[in-house]
């Protein structure tokens, strides 16, 4: 299985240089992500190149047109590929982890279209499957948010980070945030590596990283326990971090 990624944009190289190198550059290499580009440019009919118009109404920027768009949508889709067509824009739904999951799980065959200026004329909601935001800001163009899809969606792709089991323990994999990592030396500006981690016993380095995890989350991410699926044993640390019965997170479910 191997992801493609399909991305319209007026800025072609801020994809391509991105994903030429680290590990997508290796996973593009090794034929397992296919991440091509498409000049928006290429797809006008004057000799100037426009992809952008002032807006109807009046007002401040400019505003993509909707033409040279279609015909990119239309030429990017003549392969007959079944794929995702996903708007970036700050209006859309928040892209997490579990959108990158559900993604991955379609191959990662997704065509993004990256707007600039004010954005793009609202016809274009006509020719995709949906929008998608990558936070509560905004960007000056989709080409970051089209990265953080595809860089998400491609180490979830078998293969890719080489050691799958590695993106099943990360943040938001098991629904709360990730333990704490540490690597040599053991002690720094008199700061030391938890002995836990030198002991060797791995029944009990797997309970404090669990432990670790949980108390991360519910010191800066406790929304994450409303729909985590909390083992017996994460429900009984949290038990004792937190006894209050009142509190939002006892609302969780937990995993039998
Ligand atoms: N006028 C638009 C609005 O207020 O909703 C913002 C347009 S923004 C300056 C230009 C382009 O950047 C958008 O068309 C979109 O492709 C991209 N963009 C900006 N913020 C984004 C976000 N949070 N997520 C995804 N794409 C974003």
């Amino acid at each position: 299985m191997s992801g493609r990624f399909d991305v319209i944009t007026i800025f072609p190289e801020i994809i391509s240089s991105y994903c030429s190198q680290s590990i997508l550059g290796k996973a593009s290499a090794n034929g397992l992500i296919d991440v091509k580009t498409y000049n928006l440019r290429d797809f006008t009919t004057d000799k100037h190149k426009t992809v952008d118009d002032y807006p109807y109404g009046g007002g401040s920027g400019m505003v993509m047109k909707i033409e040279p768009l279609y015909r990119a949508l239309e030429a990017v889709k003549s392969d007959g590929a079944a794929r995702r067509t996903i708007l970036l824009g700050p209006q859309g739904r928040c892209f997490d982890q579990s959108c990158a999951e559900s993604l991955a799980e379609e191959q990662g065959r997704i065509l993004m279209i990256c707007g600039r200026y004010e954005g793009i004329d609202d016809r274009i909601h006509s020719f995709v499957d949906e929008e998608i935001s990558i936070g509560d800001y905004v960007l000056t163009g989709g080409e970051l948010a089209s990265l953080v899809i595809i860089d998400s969606v491609s180490r979830l792709l078998p293969g890719v980070l080489g050691d799958d089991e590695s993106s099943k323990e990360e943040s938001f994999s098991w629904g709360i945030l990730d333990y704490p990592h540490f690597t040599r030396p053991p002690e720094f500006m008199g700061i030391k590596v938890p002995d836990v981690l030198m002991s060797g016993n791995h029944k009990e380095i797997d309970s404090w990283r669990r432990a670790e995890a949980v108390k991360r989350t519910l010191a800066s991410r406790p929304d994450l326990f409303k729909s985590a699926a909390l083992n017996r044993e994460d429900r009984k640390i949290l038990d004792g971090l937190c006894p209050d019965e009142s509190f939002d997170i006892k609302r969780s479910k937990t995993e039998e």
